[in-house]
């Protein structure tokens, strides 16, 4: 599993910081960045999930 964000639709709402603060962090802006790169630990994919359905922009995209 990957994680992607579409850095244009991100609005900085954090929702997903909240649902995987191990993947999801924020820049100065508050905009989301992804403290991952590369594939999702498999004990992680669950909140990665989580972060892409909480977040209202749907500014994240997860490939299997
Ligand atoms: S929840 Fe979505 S819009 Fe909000 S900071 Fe995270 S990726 Fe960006």
């Amino acid at each position: 599993m990957r994680v992607t964000i579409n850095e244009e639709s991100c609005h900085g709402h954090q929702m997903c910081a909240i649902a995987a603060p191990e993947i999801f962090g924020s820049d100065d802006l508050g905009n989301a960045v992804l403290l991952i790169e590369g594939d999702i630990p498999t004990d992680l994919q669950g909140k990665a999930r989580r972060a892409e359905a909480n977040c209202p922009e749907r500014a994240i995209l997860i490939t299997e």
